[in-house]
């Protein structure tokens, strides 16, 4: 059975099919500049594609995906009736969504209901669906899986914030949490690499990324997370600010006479590493700033270990023990410095690092030192598969 996975932007939408005989990537690619003009990425066995085409709306953009899979030197599949069913990565599900589900027309009217709590997402995600709609045949199931989803167990003492309880009420304002099929995934792969049930483990994990945030998953069930009503809280990121005192907020904006807009495009675009550094969002590039001497970089990299070890300290608490930390994201993967600094103002939680394992980048790895109370892990995340596994669930539930 194959199956396409579809994550879709405002102006992007990018693809994997998925063969879930073996649960291998056939082919993967990036449509972008939607609205704009157009260009495709298409990736099939270590080929690339790079193609210009007019991406109107999301439906053209769907109709070129489509045609690459099936056409040229490089097609994947010879009929559109081989791809089985189709899931979709959906950022905010809110209370309504808190597990995957095959889309109705009711599901996208409800999406669409709650495009406000993710408008740079949602409708983004419906314009998708629809476009996919007109594409495949209606016996073609398509399934939604919710970044809010995994996150959907926490209790209400985590989810609310200190504001008038009425703002819940009129207006959801609430700790959602984001990631979550990130979190998801990687937990229930400790789980399994190390042999246990996951309602056996209590696990920090921790995807650190361009976005960046952690989650406490006590016994499989997330207990709290590091980001809030939006992505923007928590952790310092690449471009976003993480968690900030408010009044600084009302501050700044009387003193630079900001709008809403503009307050926002500041915590969201020009804030983290690169509003503290000046340089750059990317912590390569900080990486090598900092080692050249450059004190604002040394900074931002300093800022984020720290508050990983805050919320690490801090969730250990909420869990009332740590079994497990699994670091993942493209720096969780990849970064041996930012996991030593990490984990070396951790010992007091039984956590030590093996160094010579922890050079290891872009694989899972156990990185736990020897005779080390407390595992720590680099888990690859794959996002797409997960969201593949829950269209294959739900599609075979529903046959
Ligand atoms: P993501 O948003 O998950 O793609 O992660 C992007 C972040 O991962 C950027 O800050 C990159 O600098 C960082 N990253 C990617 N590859 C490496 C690497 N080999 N070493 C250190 N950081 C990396």
């Amino acid at each position: 059975m194959k199956i396409l996975v579809i994550n879709a932007g405002s102006s992007s939408l990018k693809y994997q099919l998925i063969d879930m005989e073996d649960e291998s990537v056939i082919a993967k690619g990036n449509c972008e500049r939607i609205g704009v003009d157009g260009l495709i990425t298409h990736k099939v066995n270590g080929y690339e594609l790079k193609q210009e085409a007019s991406f109107p709306t999301h439906a053209e953009a769907f109709e070129k995906l489509v045609e690459v899979l099936l056409n040229g030197e490089h097609a994947v599949i010879k009929s559109i009736k081989e791809i089985s069913a189709v899931g979709h990565r959906i950022v905010q599900g809110a209370e309504i969504f808190t597990e995957s589900v095959i889309i109705t027309p009711e599901v996208i009217e409800k999406i669409e209901g709650i495009a406000e709590l993710a408008p740079l997402h949602n409708p983004a995600h419906v314009l998708a669906m629809r476009a996919c709609q007109k594409v495949f045949d209606k016996s073609v199931p398509q399934v939604c899986v919710f970044d809010t989803a995994f996150h959907a167990t926490m209790p209400k003492k985590a989810y609310m914030f200190g504001v008038p309880y009425e703002y819940y009420e009129k207006y959801s304002i609430r700790k959602y949490g984001f990631h979550g099929t990130s979190h998801r995934f990687v937990s229930h792969e400790l789980a399994s690499l190390l042999n246990k049930d996951i309602s056996e483990l209590k696990i920090i994990t921790c995807h650190l990324g361009n976005g960046c945030s952690i989650a406490a998953v006590d016994k499989g069930k997330v207990v709290d997370t590091s980001m809030g009503f939006t992505p923007l809280d928590g952790l310092i990121m690449g471009t976003r600010s993480g968690a900030v005192d408010p009044s600084v907020l009302t501050f700044i904006i009387e003193k630079e006479n900001l709008s809403a807009k503009q307050l926002s495009d500041l915590l969201n675009k020009k804030s983290g590493y690169l509003g503290i550094s000046g340089i750059s969002s990317d912590h390569r590039d900080l990486c090598a700033a900092a080692d050249n001497g450059n004190e604002r970089a040394k900074i931002a990299i300093d800022m984020q270990i720290y508050q990983i070890q805050r919320y690490i300290g801090a969730y250990t608490a909420a869990m009332d023990g740590l079994d497990a930390i699994v670091f993942t994201g493209g720096i969780g993967e990849n970064s041996p410095f930012l996991r030593e600094a990490v984990c070396k103002g951790l010992k007091y939680f039984g956590v030590e690092i093996d160094k010579e394992k922890n050079v290891v980048r872009g694989k899972t790895e156990n990185l736990t030192a020897k005779g080390a109370k407390t595992q720590v892990w680099a888990i690859a995340t794959n996002e797409e598969l997960l969201i593949a596994r829950d269209t294959l669930q739900l599609v075979s539930k529903t046959k």
